[in-house]
């Protein structure tokens, strides 16, 4: 039996590469900017008391718009303008401190553009550094010999290219991460952890917007007989392949669980009972199509429920449970949508 497992589906944005690794970590950004505004105030005294009024400005400006981040960070609101700021203000600082101290003091470049890279987005990292790329090549050049700006200007260069490399490698493997921390390694499927998440959003749509959802409860009939009787791999490749049915054949935008052994949770957005038992029926029928082991049939129970007025998730999923024990009671191989209206009742889908 060929099975292709390749999961179609996508839910929640996790670890967006355009996101640096320490926006996401807001304890590590509050110690970066406490402990760079702690160095930075006695730095601008100093330089006050020195007569460089502008770079004392500059230094000034930069602690109290790490401030507004900190702010910001704090409510949760967006901070992407306020992060340029304070990195227009860190690159102006420095660029005076230079100006004051001489071009010796470019070392500083090469600490905060790599922290620049792990810090701000990456398209703003990128920006950020082209800019003291330039300035850092202008500097030397006017202010040192030709072949001391050129070393300087390449091991700049090299410093920053090998940062965004680890940046780059290091996101790939956050990613990866994530990917593997919501499916369920052998199908693909989301896990049960990510089910609750979409559920409460779909029920906070249905509120919201009177938009319907529905869930499919889908559960392979004697299963353990295919176990027995033809082994647990064979079983495996069933329960793929039958995961590959349900991505080929549901719409971008439905997301899959795996919730148990051979059981999934099938969650159609936008969609009301009619809509999820058409869905069902489809499924059922090509399951049975399929022919997915040589000499028996292999088929499906499922147990359909849309979304309605003041559900809870744990209801949501009970009702679509009960919906599919009836649909087992009554002889398998058959959709069985739950009735909200009499909690004791489901309704035969007539498969
Ligand atoms: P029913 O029609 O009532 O659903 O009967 P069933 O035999 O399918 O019963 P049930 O749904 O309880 O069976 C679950 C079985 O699935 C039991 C367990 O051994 C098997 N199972 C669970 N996870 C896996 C798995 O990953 N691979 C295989 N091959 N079998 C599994
Ligand atoms: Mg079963
Ligand atoms: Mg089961």
């Amino acid at each position: 039996m060929e099975v292709t497992n390749k999961p179609k589906l996508s839910l929640a944005k996790h670890g967006k590469e355009s996101i640096s690794l320490i926006i996401g970590n807001r304890k590590s950004l509050y110690a970066i900017l406490f402990v760079s505004s702690g160095l930075i105030i006695p730095l601008a005294v100093k330089n006050y008391y020195l007569g460089y009024n502008l770079l004392a400005f500059s230094l000034v400006s930069f602690v109290v718009a790490a401030g507004f981040v900190v702010r910001a960070l704090h409510r949760g609101t967006a901070i992407t303008m306020q992060a340029n700021i304070v990195v227009t203000l860190l690159i102006v600082s420095i660029f005076l401190t230079i100006h004051h101290l001489g071009v010796e003091a470019i070392y500083w470049v090469y600490p905060i553009s790599i922290s620049l890279i792990f810090i701000l987005t990456i398209k703003s990292a990128i920006v950020f550094n082209v800019i003291i790329m330039g300035l850092v090549s202008g500097f030397s050049f006017l202010g040192m010999a030709i072949e001391e700006a050129a070393r300087v200007s390449v091991s700049y260069l090299v410093t920053v290219l090998i940062s965004f490399a680890i940046l780059m490698h290091v996101n790939k493997l956050k990613q990866r991460l994530v990917e593997e921390s919501i499916r369920d390694p052998m199908t693909g499927a989301y896990n049960r952890r990510q089910l609750s998440v979409n559920l409460e959003n779909c029920l906070v749509q249905k509120k919201r917007n009177n938009i319907n959802s529905a869930i499919l409860m889908i559960d392979i009939d004697h299963f353990k007989y295919v176990n027995d009787s033809f082994g647990h791999n064979v079983g495996d490749e069933v329960i793929k392949h039958l995961v590959n049915i349900i991505n080929e054949y549901s719409r971008e935008g439905d997301l899959l669980f795996r919730v148990g052994g051979e059981e999934f949770i099938l969650l159609l957005h936008d969609t009301n009972s009619d809509g999820a038992l058409h869905v069902a029926d489809m499924l059922l029928g090509i399951v049975v199509a399929k022919q997915m082991i040589l000499n028996h049939m292999v088929t499906v129970s499922i147990g359909v429920c849309a979304s309605f007025d003041n559900l809870s998730q744990d209801k949501w999923i009970k009702y679509a449970d009960t919906a599919l024990y009836h649909a087992k009671g009554s002889g398998r191989n058959q959709v069985q949508l739950y009735n909200y209206c009499d909690e004791s009742r489901v309704i035969n889908s007539g498969v």
